[in-house]
């Protein structure tokens, strides 16, 4: 099983292996510093929502 990452600006996915090849962290599809995750960015964004969900205006 292969591990993933994708780039926090663009969405754009890498192996591990492309990751260690980054020259200075850069995204190789948006040369972007803004860095990777193990975790989609769009999946990121939908759990934030959920956060929100669990404010007081959920208990009103
Ligand atoms: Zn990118």
């Amino acid at each position: 099983m292969e591990t993933y990452f994708y780039c926090q600006h663009c969405d754009h996915k890498i192996t591990i292996e492309q990751l260690a090849l980054l020259s200075e962290g850069k995204c190789p599809e948006c040369h972007t510093i803004e860095g990777f995750s193990t975790v989609p960015k769009d999946e990121n964004d939908s759990f934030e929502n959920v956060t929100v969900l669990n404010d007081t205006e959920f208990l009103e």
